[in-house]
């Protein structure tokens, strides 16, 4: 990835294109170990899942089933608060299956942790997380990530799937904005 591909809203390429898809292909190989013989639904948390949920089934060589949930958290800014609204709820019904949530990233891990409770509830014979980001702050929240593609900073990142209002979600590799970004 060169510099012109960034465009002048970003600063930096966190993580290139190259090393998320080598990464998501480890963790593809992990889950297909460990679900063997299992029959697994993945759980992708809109909309920031989308991207990783696309490449991930695609590198996975078991059959998986696929759903989504939509949830809001509310809270002042950029933090978020643990209160959280289902918007748009599973099709499916997840008792005696094994899920597996997907997600782009875990910051302070109280939105993940709200979902994991309210998912538990629900009967599952296993539920188990992947997420291609975590940032420091989530070991705050006791929460076992079976699955973590790279452990970052405490730094705002855009692409594959991250948004800043609503933008650079199309970008294949991670990113951090250039400041002007956020003043304009
Ligand atoms: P948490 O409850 O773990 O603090 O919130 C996680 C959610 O916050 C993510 O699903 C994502 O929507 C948003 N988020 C947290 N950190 C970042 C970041 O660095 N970049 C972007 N684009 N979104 C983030
Ligand atoms: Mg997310
Ligand atoms: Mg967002």
């Amino acid at each position: 990835m060169d510099d012109k591909d960034m465009g002048p809203d970003l600063e930096k390429v966190l993580i290139s294109a190259d090393e998320v898809q080598a990464r998501l292909a480890g963790l593809a190989r992990a889950i297909e170990t460990d679900y063997d013989g299992k029959d697994v639904l993945l759980v992708g948390v809109l909309n920031g899942a989308l991207v990783v949920m696309a490449d991930l089934i695609r590198e996975l060589h078991i059959d998986t089933e696929m759903d989504w949930m939509a949830i809001s958290s509310y809270g002042a800014g950029t933090k978020s608060s643990g209160v959280v609204r289902i918007m748009k709820d599973l099709g499916a019904d997840i008792q005696n299956r094994h899920v597996l949530v997907v997600e782009d990233i875990i910051d302070s891990g109280l939105t993940l942790s709200w979902l994991l409770s309210n998912l538990r509830s629900r009967g599952p014979a296993s539920l188990e997380v992947v997420t291609l980001l975590r940032k420091p702050d989530a070991a705050k929240v006791a929460i076992d990530v079976k699955y973590v593609g790279f452990d970052i900073p405490n730094e705002f990142v855009v692409g594959y799937g991250l948004d800043y209002a609503q933008r650079f979600r199309g970008l294949p590799f991670i990113g951090t904005l250039a400041p002007h970004v956020y003043s304009s």
